[in-house]
C-alpha cells in the first residue's frame, strides 16, 4: 500500500537504534525525508548513512540530547516545518519509588512527558495551518498495565497519554487532518532489553537466553516484537489514510496485555 507520504518531512526522536529507528526505516521506506536524533554522534551518523543508502531519502543527524532545550532547538532549526513527528526518548530507570527523589521524577518527566509536549507545541500550529500533521509518540504498555518496578515511566508516560487525549481530540486539530497517537511497545528486541536481562542475568546466576524464553512465554505470540514491525505500524500512523484515526493509543505486544479494552 502507498502511504501517501513520499516528500513529507520527519523528526524522529531517539533513532541512533531500537524502537526510534524501526521507526525511521520505515518512514524512510515511504519516502519521508528525515531528522533524527540521539547523542552518541557515531552511531547516530552510521545509522543516517544506512538509512540514505538503503532508501535513497535525505536523512539529516542532528547529535543532541533531545530532552533539553538547547537539544530540542537544534533538531527544530534543522526541520522548522516538520510534516510528521515521532516523539521517543530513553526510558526511566526501574527501581523502588521510595528511592526517587525530586531530581529522579524531573528528569523523567522531562524525558517521556515534557520533551514529546515540547515538540507538539513547535509544530501543531504549522501542520495545522498547511492541513496536514501526523504525531506519533512512543510510550509503552506500562500505561495500560503498569509495571510495579518502572513507577518513574507508568507515572511520567500516563501524564503525556492524559494530555495527549484532551488534546488530539481538539476538533481545530482533528478537522485539520492533523492526529496525534500514542504507540505503545509490549517487549521488543532491542539493546535497551539486552541490557535489563543482563542486569538480570547477573542477579539471578540465570542465562540471558533462560530469561529471554520466560519472558517470551508470557507472551501469547510467544516472540519478541521486531523494529520492523513496530515501524510499519508507525509508518501508517503517519499515512495518509490514517486521517481518521487520532487521540489513540495502540498497544504492539503481541498479545500480551490480558484485559477486553
Ligand atoms: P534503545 O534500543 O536503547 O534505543 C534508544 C535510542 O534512544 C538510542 O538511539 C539512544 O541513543 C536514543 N536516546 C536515548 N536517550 C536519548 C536522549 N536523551 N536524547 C536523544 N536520544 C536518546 O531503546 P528502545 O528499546 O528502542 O526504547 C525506546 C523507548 O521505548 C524507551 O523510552 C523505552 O523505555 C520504551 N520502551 C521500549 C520497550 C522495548 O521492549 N524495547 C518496551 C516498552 C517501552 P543515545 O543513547 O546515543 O542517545
Amino acid at each position: 500500500m502507498d502511504m501517501g507520504i513520499k516528500g513529507r518531512k520527519a523528526i524522529v526522536c531517539a533513532a541512533s537504534k531500537g524502537l526510534g529507528k524501526g521507526c525511521a526505516m520505515a518512514l524512510a521506506e515511504e519516502g519521508v525525508d528525515l531528522v533524527i536524533n540521539a547523542r552518541t554522534k557515531a552511531e547516530l551518523e552510521a545509522t543516517a548513512e544506512e538509512i540514505r543508502k538503503k532508501h535513497g531519502v535525505k536523512v539529516t543527524p542532528i547529535a543532541v540530547d533531545v530532552t533539553t532545550d538547547a537539544g530540542r532547538k537544534q533538531v527544530l532549526a534543522a526541520c522548522p516545518e516538520p510534516d510528521i513527528i515521532v516523539n521517543n526518548a530513553g526510558g526511566p530507570p526501574p527501581g523502588d519509588f521510595r528511592d526517587w527523589d525530586r531530581d529522579a521524577w524531573i528528569k523523567a518527566i522531562d524525558a517521556n512527558m515534557l520533551t514529546p509536549i515540547e515538540f507538539i507545541k513547535a509544530s501543531v500550529d504549522g501542520m495545522m495551518k498547511r492541513g496536514f500533521g501526523r504525531i506519533v509518540n512512543i510510550t509503552s504498555s506500562s500505561v495500560k498495565a503498569p509495571i510495579d518496578i518502572l513507577g518513574l515511566s507508568n507515572g511520567a508516560r500516563s501524564g503525556l497519554t492524559g494530555f495527549v487525549a484532551g488534546l488530539a481530540r481538539q476538533s481545530r486539530l482533528a478537522s485539520r487532518n492533523v492526529t496525534i497517537n500514542n504507540l505503545l511497545p509490549g517487549i521488543f528486541d532491542t539493546d535497551r532489553v539486552t541490557a535489563t536481562l543482563k542486569g538480570q542475568a547477573a542477579k539471578t546466576g540465570k542465562s540471558i537466553e533462560e530469561l529471554k524464553e520466560a519472558r517470551k512465554a508470557t507472551v501469547p505470540a510467544r516472540r519478541y516484537g521486531t523494529l520492523e514491525e513496530f515501524g510499519e505500524v508507525c509508518a501508517f500512523l503517519c499515512s495518509a489514510q490514517a486521517s481518521y484515526l487520532t487521540g489513540q493509543n495502540i498497544l504492539l505486544d503481541g498479545g500480551a496485555y490480558p484485559g477486553t479494552y
